[in-house]
């Protein structure tokens, strides 16, 4: 069993510590907290050992009746791979101490190419994670991005892409983030981030990316036009999507058109959290004008790159071969086929 611990159990760390817990070939060693919370009770709950930051906070967790296991040193020393997801920043401060240790890690979009020298996507660049000591797993916008792409690369060869994301202004759960009432251009710049950090799994890709941030918490929405360098048909694409493990079509027959629509579905699934690990490509919207491709994808922010991070760390320990293989069984373990 591969031992995983995850450092910073928040919105991305407490999804990956229960994908890690469903696998067959994993366990959780132990979760990391920096304050007694709703989220420590429930990582007590599902029987995760709690490890906190600063062993200067033991009181307040002993007060709130929350049994401690150690502090993030003593978590890691038991780990084959800690999965960081400490807020944005935070994690690249960590690195010298899984250096230390020489424990393998996993760091999450909010880090940038630098802090792993290598970032991840399962479907891109499985291969070439295998038996590093550190990955990072790319942002929710940018392994949306990177699943189509790649797709359709691989099929048809890609020239430009541009796309335009509206992403969500917060987590379900944060009460502090806006906008309330604004569509805020984020970043007014043009081009956005997204493009460069696409280029860091697939640097063959010419990407150029707008942004802005609008009034919803549950998924991103992209519109994606690209040049395809080969002819294509929307039904090969349609195709192509439907087989691809981490892509689901959102057909015109369902009658959703949103993203409020597409969390009721998650839900009525049972899918936990209302999880939608895979990029919902609208059928409807796939249109071809002569070799150009667009179309509109919804991304689950707090869900796409989860399961990203449970193909990571068995690349990482070298145990399973293929990606597909992986892939596979990371979707299987927890319920669901794209
Ligand atoms: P979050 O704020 O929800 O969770 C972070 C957790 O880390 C919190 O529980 C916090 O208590 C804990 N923490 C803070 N400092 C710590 C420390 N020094 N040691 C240990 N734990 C500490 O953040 P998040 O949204 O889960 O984001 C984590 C990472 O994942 C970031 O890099 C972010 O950019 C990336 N990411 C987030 C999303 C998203 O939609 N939320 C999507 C993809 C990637």
């Amino acid at each position: 069993m591969i031992k995983v611990a995850i450092n910073g159990y928040g919105t991305i760390g407490k999804r990956v510590a229960d994908a890690v817990a469903a696998q067959p070939d994993m366990e959780v060693v132990g979760v990391s907290k920096t304050k007694p919370s709703a989220e420590a009770y429930v990582a007590r709950q599902r029987g995760y050992p709690l490890y906190i930051a600063e062993m200067s906070k033991r009181q307040a967790f002993e007060d709130a009746g929350l049994e401690i296991a150690g502090d993030v040193t003593d978590m890691i020393k038991h780990a084959d791979v800690v999965v960081d997801a400490t807020p944005g920043g935070i994690g690249e401060k960590n690195k010298k101490l899984y250096e230390l240790y020489g424990v393998k890690a996993i760091w999450q979009g909010g880090e940038d190419h630098e802090v792993a020298g290598f970032s991840f996507c399962s479907s891109c660049n499985y291969n070439e994670a295998k038996n590093r000591q550190f990955v990072r797993v790319v942002s929710c916008n940018t392994t949306g991005l990177c699943r189509i792409i790649q797709a359709m690369d691989e099929r048809y060869g890609v020239g430009r892409v541009r796309a335009t994301m509206v992403r969500r202004g917060s987590d379900p759960g944060e009460i502090k983030k806006g906008p309330v009432d604004a569509i805020v251009l984020n970043p007014v710049k043009v081009p956005s981030h997204h493009g460069p950090d696409v280029q860091t799994v697939l640097p063959q890709i010419d990407i150029t990316t707008m942004a802005m941030i609008v009034p919803t918490t549950f998924m991103h929405m992209h519109a994606l036009q690209m040049d395809l360098k080969s002819d294509a048909t929307k039904e090969e694409i349609l195709a192509i999507i439907e087989k691809h493990p981490r892509m689901g079509l959102v057909r015109a027959s369902t009658g959703i058109t949103s993203t409020a629509e597409l969390r009721e579905y998650a839900q009525d699934l049972g899918r936990p959290r209302a999880d939608l690990y895979e990029s919902a490509i609208f059928a409807d919207s796939i249109g071809l004008v002569g070799r150009e491709l667009f179309l509109f994808q919804a991304i689950h922010q707090e869900a796409d790159v989860v399961v990203e991070n449970v193909d990571a760390i068995r690349a990482m320990m070298n145990v399973v071969d293929e990606a597909a293989v992986s892939i596979e069984m990371t979707n299987r373990a927890l319920g669901f086929t794209a």
